[in-house]
């Protein structure tokens, strides 16, 4: 997803690339208990599509911010990392919980950010995008389980603040509310001077319902039939240098 030149996307910066992965890539955790050997392979072959090797993290629905600079090497535990290197992936995984990259309108500034319920009460956006010296930024939300399959209770609803209780939550039934958790990002962001210049509408759990190669993974709908979901698809994104070939646009 570079800007493309399309009409909506008027001010993503021409240099920063996005990549959405699926079911087609394969799982990308290691941490999930899923076979080592395999998962590394996806991995192999998905960094054949990138510019370089990319940077997973080690997230714990916190709001840890890890600042990616020439000569890192190993794994974080953070739920987001920011970097102005060229041609450096940043790699966010998830299987509902939403996946959100940041950038400066310049171009010079990216983040990736793992957003759960949890990431966006504790105020993860707001810590990544303090994070920025640009002031101008725009936003990408990748696809996550939608209001139709997400389900919560006043734990969680009441972890949010009055304007987010009101834009972010229906209710289903008795104390419960259908949350999308999209919309509360795109209230904290735009709160912030944020624009939006794109989000994927995807639900992962309709997704994972639909089957099919492009299918994302869903780790509540696994729940529901009572599996457990090991798998999670990634969203990407990298500052490309100029003149390097061999990098793909985000497809949608
Ligand atoms: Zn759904």
């Amino acid at each position: 997803m570079a800007n493309g030149g399309t009409s909506d996307m008027l001010q993503w910066p021409s240099n920063v690339f996005v990549k959405v992965t699926s079911h087609v890539d394969g799982n990308l955790a290691l941490h999930t208990g899923d076979n080592p050997i395999e998962v590394n392979a996806n991995r192999k072959r998905l960094g054949s599509g990138l510019p370089d090797t990319a940077v997973w993290l080690r997230q714990v629905h916190g709001t840890e911010v890890v600042q990616i600079a020439t000569g890192w090497t190993g794994e974080a535990t953070a739920d987001a990392s920011y970097s102005q290197l060229q041609d450096t992936p940043l790699a966010i995984l998830v299987a509902d919980c939403l996946p959100a990259v940041i950038a400066s309108v310049d171009g010079r500034e990216i983040a990736a950010v793992h957003a759960g319920w949890r990431g966006l009460a504790d105020g993860i956006l707001h810590r990544v995008v303090s994070t920025f010296e640009s002031s101008s930024l725009v936003a990408y939300l990748g696809p996550c389980i939608g209001p139709c399959h997400y389900e919560v209770d006043a734990k969680v609803r009441d972890r949010m603040t009055d304007q987010e209780r009101g834009t972010g939550f229906a209710v289903s039934r008795d104390d419960h509310w259908n949350m999308d958790l999209q919309q509360i990002a795109r209230d904290q962001l735009e709160g912030r001077g944020v624009a939006i210049e794109r989000a994927d509408d995807r639900c992962t759990a309709c997704s994972a319902l639909s089957g099919g190669k492009e299918q994302l993974y869903s780790h509540r709908l696994a729940s529901k039939k009572g599996t457990v979901e090991i798998r999670r698809f990634a969203v990407l994104v990298w500052r490309q240098a100029p003149g390097k070939p061999g990098a793909r646009s985000c497809p949608g």
